[in-house]
């Protein structure tokens, strides 16, 4: 098979979906199923739909006219905030997007009503993690600003933490969501459907059944993908890991020493190596490089081997304490981390191999 290559596994990825979908919809939630770690892949995105989800998000305005491209007709949502010059393809494409910009809103609304289609918008709340969002004691007067605008349904209010300054959800920071929401309901005569609490993240509530009542929408992605937490380090029990693997192939398979031979300067990328002297060890080159992978992100599925580093096109690996043997042209494969995982779907470089049992 093709090197080097990333193994989907679609099969437990739909079951997943099936899960995080059914356990949204016992808790009255709806759920945006988050695609965009794909890169606009198609078939990662049927699985969500498989196990049943209606709605689909992603950050690029590509990837949903992908979506949309190869039939979809489900619900889309763009997560980024839209760039203006993208407004009217923000229309084309997508059902609903975040906001966090009047002007922004502005010519969204201006854009709908060009084409006579109406559009639907999240208004986002910085409840501390300092991405995207309207701080909340600025939320009044950015509605004043928005509310009569024509084409447009201003469909609720929402909040990401946990992606930036690493904020946790809690209680007290997706309450304040609910709170807002209430205020601005009695305020402004609105009805806010939609309370969209967070990410994967969040789900943590969801789990020790502490999510502030009102809550009623998650954008999920991780979760499905991966069934981990990362920002709560979190395995989720019920759902499946280890979705994602990559493979390469040995290209150099050589004894030599653990320390470099000569005056050491910078690497390729500007850092100053650092190596320990473990006398003579077994080394092997992988035919990938930090072009299509995170390194930080590879765990070998096979005892006894430890990534050392990488160049662009070269990933070295020292297999010293790999029990059986090992020759050129044989194949290692590793665990991914989610950086890892974006990175090689991005890459045009990387074999994708659908696994479906
Ligand atoms: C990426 C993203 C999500 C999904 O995050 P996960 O941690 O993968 O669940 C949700 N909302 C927004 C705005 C995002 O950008």
């Amino acid at each position: 098979m093709e090197n080097p290559r990333i193994n989907i596994n679609l099969t437990q990825i739909r079951e997943n979906a099936e899960r995080v979908f059914e356990n949204c919809r016992n808790n009255n939630i709806s759920l945006t199923g988050v695609v965009k770690v794909g890169a606009g892949d198609i078939k990662l995105a049927q699985s969500f739909i498989n196990g049943g989800i209606k709605s689909l998000g992603d950050s690029r305005l590509d990837n949903i006219r992908n979506l949309r491209r190869s039939g979809y007709q489900g619900e889309t949502v763009l997560l980024r905030l839209p760039q203006l010059a993208e407004v009217t393809e923000v229309i084309n494409y997508a059902d609903l997007s975040l906001v966090s910009e009047v002007v922004t809103v502005k010519a969204l609304s201006e854009a709908a009503v060009k084409v006579c289609k109406r559009h639907g918008i999240i208004v986002m709340i910085d409840v501390g993690d300092l991405r995207e969002g309207i701080l909340p004691d600025q939320i009044k007067d950015f509605f004043r600003e928005i509310v009569n605008l024509p084409m447009l349904d201003i469909r609720g209010i929402g909040t990401n933490v946990g992606c930036y300054a690493g904020v946790l959800p809690t209680i007290s920071n997706t309450e304040i969501l609910v709170e807002l929401a209430e205020e601005l309901r009695d305020y402004y005569s609105l009805e806010l459907p939609l309370i969209s609490g967070g990410n994967t993240a969040t789900t943590r509530l969801l789990s020790d059944n502490t999510l502030p009542e009102g809550i009623n929408h998650l954008r999920i992605g991780e979760a499905i993908l991966q069934g981990t937490d990362i920002t709560n380090q979190r395995i989720i029990k019920d759902l499946q890991q280890n979705n994602f693997t990559m493979t390469a192939s040995i290209i150099e398979l050589k004894d030599k020493p653990s320390a470099p031979t000569g005056e050491v300067g910078y690497d390729a990328f500007g850092n100053i190596p650092v190596y320990e002297d473990r006398g003579v060890r077994k080394r092997a080159i992988l035919a990938v490089g930090r072009q299509d992978v995170k390194l930080d992100g590879l765990i070998p599925v096979d005892e006894g081997i430890k990534v050392l580093g990488a160049s662009s096109d070269h990933l070295l690996v020292d297999v010293t304490d790999k029990k059986g043997c090992l020759s050129t042209g044989d194949e290692l494969e590793f665990y991914l981390d989610y950086g890892a995982i974006l990175r090689l779907m991005t890459s045009p470089y990387v074999y994708k191999n659908y696994i479906m049992f």
